[in-house]
């Protein structure tokens, strides 16, 4: 029997028309380069706008994509940092039901131009600070019809748009298309850490939907009455969906485009009384040291307003946690991919478990539980269940309405990320994980990073986040080493903290008394810094690189 509902499709248009006529006098706060200093460092300038203001010129946009012939289907991609004009893309490009393709700006050239041409991109709006790009993109991407710059440039640039011009030539009276709520609205490329990049299509009603669960009080907690600053880059993985996710609540957005360094983001924070925000864990290391060091000189930074960062895209140690606590900051620890929209899990306590408690550290260390409307599962290599005893590894499969059961035009990855299990599909995450009896999932590798000693297990992330609890260790990544023996043993790569020492025997002695002997690296190598992928997180794959070959003490 059918029900009495309406079929209303759940669609990008409704967050647009609900900041548009609920939220309009919220605030957009936007840091941005305004030119250079002496030593070639962007001087920052902020900008101010109002929902309102997105709203209105998010139509015009809408008006100018249909006049340059863009339609349904087609994709418009954009090479921007976080600001008002990119969320104005955000909402005024799928209204259109054409799809907003988020490019990395982050990745090498070469691979940049890989992804506009596989996605097909029509037209592409790009910041002014990369404009030295436009030549080669022009030239390696002849489907590209049209170059719109966002942001003042120091001159015309000939056959290219300046967006506030473009825009400026259309109404805001642009009335939303019938759209279904299955077709795409957003594409988004995995940043190719363990691969080459793979297309993600988004669907309106996964977006929708994704937005809602994102808000919720046990997941990413997002009200009217906050302030969000996304340190998460629009480019990667729509900012983990937050700025669709405030937009709907009607949360004001505050964005740092460029300045995502601890000085520049402490500032933000306080000047703007900031509430929510959201990195990957590097970011919050630079964040720590710029506050402890504020601290040190007496002059700390009044971050009172701030409720929770979210912290996600690659394990949190446990020991940064603590540290944020010390200075009376939660970070809650949250777990996706750029497959699975991102939100999968959300680490909130249980009722009873204090969260400074050990017990509290420890669960937030996980992360956590599946929000509603995902599923998880832990299977072995015979897809079958593997125990929920907080110790037993198995690879972590998801599905549910915002996670990927294809990627765009590439079968062969699709097929072997997707497993049929009685009839229903699964995304194989490729993450090897832990599950306890209450459901907190714990991340102990992707599994092209386990280390796989004599037949055993061990946990690179383990490791690395004991290490990085150490006093003198400013940063750890663990990488498996080729063994005549045991086929892979550890090795440690670690940055000391500025002015520290610490010897490989020290090290040990530290983490002895947490894991089993056969866990404990090898050898230590001490470097000045970590490889880093495209969106912060430690670019392993380099780092194996870099140590082929190693000889084992
Ligand atoms: P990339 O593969 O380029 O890093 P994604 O941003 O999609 O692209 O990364 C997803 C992966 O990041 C996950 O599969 C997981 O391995 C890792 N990850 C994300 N969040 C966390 C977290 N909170 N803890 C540990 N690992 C995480």
């Amino acid at each position: 029997m059918r029900s009495t509902m309406m079929d209303v499709q759940l669609t990008v248009s409704t967050i647009l028309e609900r900041v548009g006529t609920l939220f309009a006098q919220q605030e957009v706060v936007s840091l941005l380069p305004a030119g250079m200093d002496e030593a070639g460092r962007p001087i920052p300038a902020k900008h101010r706008c109002t929902y309102g203001d997105v709203y209105r010129r998010a139509k015009q946009l809408a008006h100018a994509l249909t006049d340059a012939g863009i339609r349904p289907g087609d994709r418009v991609a954009t090479l921007a940092t976080n600001h008002f004009r990119h969320l104005e893309a955000y909402l005024g490009i799928p209204i259109t039901g054409a799809v907003l393709h988020t490019v990395n700006v982050r990745l090498h050239p070469e691979q940049i131009v890989y992804i506009i041409n596989h996605a097909g991109d029509r037209i592409l709006l790009l910041d002014n600070v990369f404009a030295r790009m436009i030549p080669q993109i022009v030239q390696a991407c002849p489907q590209l019809e049209k170059i719109v710059v966002m942001g003042p440039l120091p001159q015309a640039v000939p056959g290219v748009v300046d967006y506030d011009a473009w825009i400026g030539g259309y109404g805001s009276d642009y009335r939303y298309p019938e759209l279904d709520e299955r077709d795409a609205c957003g594409m988004c490329y995995t940043s190719g850490t363990t691969g080459n990049p793979k297309g993600v299509l988004y669907s309106h009603r996964s977006t929708v939907l994704h937005s809602l669960a994102s808000a919720l009080p046990d997941a990413l907690d997002l009200r009217e009455a906050d302030r969000l600053l996304p340190v998460v880059p629009m480019f990667h993985v729509n900012a983990w969906g937050l700025p669709y996710t405030a937009a709907m609540v009607g949360a004001s957005q505050v964005f740092a485009s460029v300045f995502s360094d601890g000085a520049s983001l402490a500032r933000l924070m306080q000047e703007e009384k900031v509430t929510l925000s959201a990195g990957v864990p590097t970011i919050w290391m630079g964040l720590l040291q710029e506050l402890e060091r504020a601290q040190v000189e007496g002059q700390p930074y009044d971050l009172s307003a701030m409720r929770k960062m979210v912290v996600g895209g690659s394990a949190a140690p446990e020991a940064l946690i603590r540290a944020f606590d010390r200075l009376g900051l939660y970070l809650g620890h949250a777990w996706g991919m750029t497959e699975t929209s991102p939100l999968g899990t959300n680490s909130q306590l249980p009722p009873g478990v204090d969260e400074r408690s050990d017990e509290g550290y420890r669960l937030r260390a996980k992360q956590g539980r599946a929000v509603p409307l995902v599923e998880l599962k832990l299977v072995n290599a015979d897809l079958e269940e593997v125990p929920h005893d907080g110790q037993t590894m198995g690879n972590l499969l998801i599905r549910g309405p915002w996670i990927s059961e294809s990627y765009f035009g590439d079968p062969e990855a699709s097929r072997a990320a997707v497993h049929s299990i009685e009839g229903r599909a699964w995304f194989d995450t490729g993450d090897i994980a832990t599950m306890d009896e209450r459901g907190y999932m714990h991340i102990k590798d992707r599994a092209k990073e386990l280390i796989k000693s004599g037949g055993e297990w061990i946990s690179s992330v383990d490791l690395e986040n004991a290490l990085m609890g150490h006093p003198a260790v400013a940063e750890a990544a663990v990488i498996a080493v080729p063994h005549p023996r045991w086929t892979e043993r550890p090795l440690a790569v670690v940055v000391k903290r500025p002015g520290a020492e610490v010897s490989a025997e020290e090290l040990t002695a530290y983490l002895e008394p947490h894991f089993a002997r056969f866990w404990l690296p090898d050898a230590y190598e001490f470097v000045a810094e970590i490889p880093r992928t495209a969106a912060g997180k430690f670019l392993k794959r380099k780092l194996r690189e870099q140590f082929q070959g190693y000889t084992l003490p």
